[in-house]
């Protein structure tokens, strides 16, 4: 008898110990913020251009200036990497570069 409460409340713990370590993880899935950095197939010209002549950022740090504000970007699905008419590969909405163009409002 008090082996079967030993044992019951061993597994009780065991399972509450695994919650704990997944549910965080979980979360940390959950938060995961879209990064278009990938250039696997595009050309060294075309990753030059992206990153030394747009100068393109995955993040910007002005939210007056992100892709998703810029006359050239084309949207995608929520939470999936759209593009752009003028920097090639994958373009992040939260992104920005160095040819910019405000949308008209
Ligand atoms: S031109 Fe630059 S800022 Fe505009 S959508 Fe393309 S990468 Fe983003």
């Amino acid at each position: 008898m008090n082996d079967r409460i030993h044992r019951r409340e061993a597994l009780r713990s065991l399972a509450t110990f695994s919650l704990s370590i997944i549910a965080p993880a979980a979360l940390v899935g959950c938060s995961k913020k879209t990064s278009c950095l990938d250039v696997t197939g595009m050309s060294p010209d075309e990753v030059s251009q992206r990153s030394q002549i747009a100068d393109y950022v995955d993040v910007t740090p002005d939210a007056a200036k992100k892709c998703s504000r810029c006359l050239h970007y084309v949207p995608a699905a929520p939470n999936a990497c759209g593009g752009c008419k003028v920097v090639k590969g994958p373009i992040n909405a939260e992104g920005t570069c160095k040819l910019f163009v405000a949308k008209p409002a």
